[in-house]
């Protein structure tokens, strides 16, 4: 009995040796230590025995068992230890590989635009209003001095929502918004970016939808050269520091005396190439200065207060810098016209 018991010692501890899983050493454990193994068959025939063997079989059995559960978590612990070894292993990471670029969008040109005009009046004391894309008529047409029955009207046909409510056809309510705010009181100085909607058919140039950027000045003391001096800083700061920008007389119901504005060509310094059209100038934008009506409309004392407005288009402003030849680019979302913006 006592060389059976050495016997299997010998033989478990081999199978624990050569287990090569967890899954294997599990069953060398089942198989010695069960319930139905062969040592514990042992210690049941002990019954047999002199009562002077009882004790010392049993004793050596207990150092049997022992010896063999020992070996048991000797390599279960080796086991699980190769195990994380062989896990980590196969998730190592290779810092020395070169990282794979993250694929970076780019503002939309328009965006892009109108966020540096904005900064660059924001830089002269502006500060940015907004309002409503769905319009009263009352503020896009007649606090603008566009009475009912006004033929400018004709020029800026809407999508009216009912009689009085409209998609607004520029950004000029903001103003009309903003100066009855004040409740007569100046100044006011704001620029008023915004997207604009028109009945026009789309081509090259005209967009049912686009957008716009205004200013607007109120306060006592406001002249004409107030207007020409912030024109030719933002002419010069959007297309070049030797820029210059001339009026020529125009019509706008808001304002009198109304003028388009045009900047020295930035492509051929003003002698006449393609981009000017020979002539040397190219058109910007319109303003002129507040009309009394509109300052009258919005709670203003005209007799106090005078004031400027201008607007441009940032399309026609994004097509002169970029070189773009057809407004629809703008709104047709072909990524491959937008990632041309990546680095301008
Ligand atoms: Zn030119």
């Amino acid at each position: 009995m006592k060389e059976r018991l050495q016997q299997l010692q010998q033989e478990a501890l081999e199978k624990i040796e050569q287990a090569s899983d967890l899954k294997a050493l599990n069953e060398v454990r089942v198989a010695y230590l069960g319930k139905k193994g062969p040592i514990t068959e042992v210690l049941r025939g002990m019954g047999a025995l002199s009562p002077e063997e009882r004790p010392v079989i049993g004793a050596l059995a207990n150092e049997v068992r022992q010896a063999i559960q020992s070996a048991l978590e000797a390599k279960q612990a080796k086991l699980e230890q190769e195990e994380v070894e062989k896990k980590l292993a196969a998730e190592a990471i290779d810092v020395t590989l070169p990282g794979r670029p993250v694929r970076r969008g780019n503002h939309h040109p328009l965006t892009r635009v109108i966020e540096e005009i904005e900064d660059l009046f924001i830089g002269m004391g502006y500060t940015i209003a907004e309002g409503p894309e769905v319009e009263k008529d009352y503020y896009n047409f007649e606090a603008l001095n566009l009475p009912k029955g006004h033929p400018a009207r004709d020029m800026q046909d809407s999508f009216y929502i009912t009689e009085e409510i409209l998609l607004r056809t520029h950004t000029s309510p903001v103003q009309a918004r903003t100066m009855e705010k004040h409740q007569g009181r100046g100044p006011v100085k704001i620029i008023c970016p915004g997207k604009v909607y028109r009945r026009d058919n789309d081509d090259a140039t005209h967009s049912h939808q686009f957008t716009q950027i205004e200013g607007l000045v109120v306060d006592e003391n406001i002249r004409m050269s107030d207007l020409k001096g912030t024109l030719r800083e933002f002419a010069r700061k959007m297309f070049g520091k030797d820029r210059e920008i001339r009026f020529r007389p125009s019509f706008f119901p808001f304002t009198e005396p109304s003028v388009e504005v045009d900047v020295s060509c930035f492509h051929c310094g003003g002698h006449g190439c393609s981009v000017c059209k020979g002539t040397g100038w190219i058109e910007i934008l319109g303003a002129g200065m507040v009309h009394p009506n509109v300052l009258e409309m919005a709670g203003f004392d005209s007799k106090k207060y005078t004031g400027f407005a201008f607007g441009m288009g940032p399309e026609r402003i994004a097509m002169l810098k970029y070189g773009i030849d057809d407004i629809r680019h703008f709104y047709q979302n072909d990524i491959r016209f937008l990632q041309q913006f990546h680095r301008v």
